[in-house]
């Protein structure tokens, strides 16, 4: 199943919506109206009860444009997609998660995942554009994990049935805050407006062939500056799940950031940082891509 954001409404489509390079206009169908009413317009309220949710749109896949005489069908376009998880509850972001970003001498899985959080506020649409708010704005593409069901104490095996989805996401961070002060401030770098798009669709684990194998691949104005598969993380999607889930509680509706490869720009050798104009795109195998482009802001004085 693909679940979208469209216009603030709770729409299912297929795998044309959001594939990398195309923008649309595609079809989908609008929950509410499909379901008269059963299931609400909110992409967020989606969690209420995601399983129902998930069991009525598996009923529905047989069905045409037409339910029980209501017109279901709806346009989705590029520049109407919201983020599939609008309102979480808890955003939870995991750091140095690929041997590729660690120090070859600590390139062994942690025994802690190194958490932080992107505050809510900076959650934004497949193809918003980003306001480079400070000279040190950098990249990070990552896999975005969704929780479906309240989870507790969950062991791997167990992991994934927790799982909703899957979508693409940016861990946009400006350096110079993050690095500012006696100690990092990785949740206020990275949570400025619009520094955590995500998308382009919520796709269902069950759509992919290998849920812990998928190939990411990030671009500026077309060049490859991150490539990388997410089998190749330290801690796994089930293993975070086990560990966070141990110590605090996942509700339906809360979503992962798992880390990113290789490639920001602050690595590099110069340093590069995102300007007004360029075309950040990120992409994930069978889930889709994001294209956000980068726009000036009024600069800030940080202090
Ligand atoms: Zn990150």
């Amino acid at each position: 199943m693909r679940v979208a954001n469209v216009g603030g409404r709770l729409t299912l489509v297929g795998p044309e919506v959001g594939s990398p390079g195309s923008f649309g206009p595609w079809s989908g169908r609008d929950v509410e109206r499909a379901s008269g009413g059963r299931f609400g317009s909110d992409p967020q309220a989606a969690f209420a009860d995601w399983p129902a949710l998930m069991h009525w749109a598996s009923q529905l896949e047989a069905h045409a444009d037409m339910v029980d005489g209501r017109v279901a069908s709806v346009a989705v376009d590029a520049s109407a997609l919201g983020p599939p998880v609008p309102r979480p509850p808890q955003v939870i972001a995991i750091g140095a998660n690929y041997g590729s970003t660690v120090r070859a001498a600590a390139a062994a899985a942690p025994s802690m995942p190194r958490l932080f959080t992107k505050f809510a506020s900076c959650l934004a649409g497949p193809f918003t554009d980003v306001p480079v708010a400070g000279d040190q704005v950098d990249w990070e593409i990552e896999l975005v994990v969704v929780i479906g069901r309240h989870a507790h104490d969950v062991g791997e095996a167990e992991a994934w049935d927790h799982v909703a989805g899957l979508m693409v996401g940016q861990d946009i961070s400006e350096r110079a805050v993050q690095m500012a002060g006696e100690s990092p401030q990785y949740s206020l770098g990275k949570s400025f407006p619009c520094f955590g798009p995500t998308g382009p669709v919520l796709v269902t684990p069950d759509e992919l062939p290998d849920p812990d194998d998928l190939a990411l691949v990030c671009r500026v104005d077309g060049e490859v500056v991150q490539q990388a598969r997410t089998s190749e993380m330290l801690l796994s999607v089930p293993v975070l799940v086990r560990q966070l889930s141990a110590l605090i509680t996942l509700l339906p509706g809360d979503i992962i950031f798992t880390g990113t490869p290789a490639g920001p720009g602050f690595t590099l050798d110069p340093q590069r940082y995102l300007q007004p104009g360029e075309v950040l795109d990120s992409e994930i195998g069978g889930i889709g891509g994001l294209r956000n482009v980068m726009v000036r802001q009024r600069p800030r004085v940080f202090r």
